[in-house]
């Protein structure tokens, strides 16, 4: 059998190697860009520092069979991502938790609060804002105001271009309001950095007799026959646009170099209240990188337009959800082409849900 696997970030990486290595079949994977890992590559800079080229990743998941299938391809640090935000200058934990409380608030108001929140939720619970805001005590609905106007509208205007209202309510309920005073802002069970990086993890995958690996190669330029087609590319440019372009957010970085050993306090710093950017992410404290240098890069937000950017994010709302379900309908009268990953499933997918994906499409594909 051949098998053509277009696109080498993760999607495409897991489900080239498990036919390879479980099937024993051949395997030409292609990538237009020119490195692996899609937009979780990462490099190390002339200073030593491992750089994420499109911004901070980092491994989180609760998911066993992605842990374990992981695992075989490099060791992960024990990091804990923590991420600040500048609230009118004042530095603070994101997600907003008890501790952010203290933080705004004088000590007994943020105590009255505290009291209230934990009266109304049980310790360690997430509640979505929009959920939040819900409130019938005066307090906590000044609380919920608060939240709302200091976090997420400018920090989500900025990121998706419209109000946390016109997304779907799952795009702010990742970040939710959290009853805990764990400045963590992943409690799953394993989290961590890759120690070699993300790209080696990719290129241990990839690493077979069986696949071949071309980058800087367009689909359009490959000629088959392929007895299947796994696809992590956008699936309205698969199809020619041919019910219209499906939206994308797109995301330009940065960077910066500074002769000084750190930048910031932290590797994420989000600004909720102000500047054009979102968040400022500093790169040398994910592997704990020793340098008397630093690099950043600022994050600005924009529209994807084809051919001025990259696809970043699917914009998860219904219109487009109902654009993108018309494609999988039609997708669905091709015989063995599969679409997977962010952009082929038109989903919001973290790393860790694309690995699950590609190991659910080859669990669909051993049974048939
Ligand atoms: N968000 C926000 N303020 C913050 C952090 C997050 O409004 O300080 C909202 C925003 O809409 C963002 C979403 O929560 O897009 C999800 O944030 P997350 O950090 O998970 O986004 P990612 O890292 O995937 O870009």
């Amino acid at each position: 059998m051949k098998n053509l696997v277009v696109g080498a970030g993760f999607s495409g990486a897991v489900i080239a190697n498990l036919i390879a290595n479980e099937l024993g079949e051949d395997v030409l994977i292609i990538d237009k860009k020119p490195h692996l890992a899609g937009n979780c590559h990462d490099f190390r800079d002339k200073n030593g520092i491992m750089i994420h080229k499109y911004g901070s990743h980092i491994f989180h998941t609760s998911d066993e069979s992605v842990w374990n299938f992981i695992k075989q391809f490099g060791n992960f640090n024990n990091y804990q991502h923590k991420v600040i935000g500048d609230i009118d200058g004042v530095r603070t934990s994101i997600p907003f938790n008890l501790n952010t409380l203290f933080d705004v608030f004088p000590e007994d108001l943020a105590m009255r609060l505290e009291k209230k929140l934990l009266d109304l939720f049980e310790l360690e619970k997430k509640v979505p804002i929009l959920e939040f805001q819900n409130q019938n005590d005066e307090d906590l609905k000044l609380l919920a105001n608060f939240i709302y106007e200091k976090i997420f509208l400018y920090y989500t205007t900025k990121q998706w271009g419209v109000s946390p209202e016109k997304i779907d309510n799952a795009v702010t309920a990742r970040v939710p309001v959290f009853i805990s005073k764990d400045n963590r802002y992943f409690q799953d069970k394993y989290q961590g950095i890759p120690i070699d990086g993300y790209t080696k993890l990719v290129e241990n995958m990839l690493n077979h007799p069986n696949i071949d690996l071309k980058l800087n190669t367009d689909f359009k330029e490959i000629s088959g026959p392929f007895d299947r087609i796994f696809y992590t590319g956008a699936i309205d440019e698969f199809f020619g646009y041919e019910f219209g372009q499906l939206p994308y957010r797109s995301v330009n970085f940065k960077f910066e170099e500074y002769d000084k050993e750190f930048y910031q306090e932290n590797a994420v710093v989000n600004y909720p209240t102000s500047e054009d950017f979102t968040r400022i992410h500093e790169y040398k404290y994910y592997l704990g990188d020793k340098s008397n240098r630093t690099v950043i890069a600022k994050e600005f937000s924009e529209s994807f337009e084809l051919g001025k950017n990259e696809r970043f994010y699917p914009i998860p709302k219904k219109e487009n959800f109902d654009l993108y379900n018309k494609y999988l309908e039609k997708s669905k009268t091709l015989k063995n082409v599969y679409f997977l990953g962010r952009l082929g499933d038109y989903k919001y997918y973290d790393m860790d849900k694309a690995i699950a994906r590609a190991l659910s499409v080859f669990k669909e594909l051993k049974c048939v």
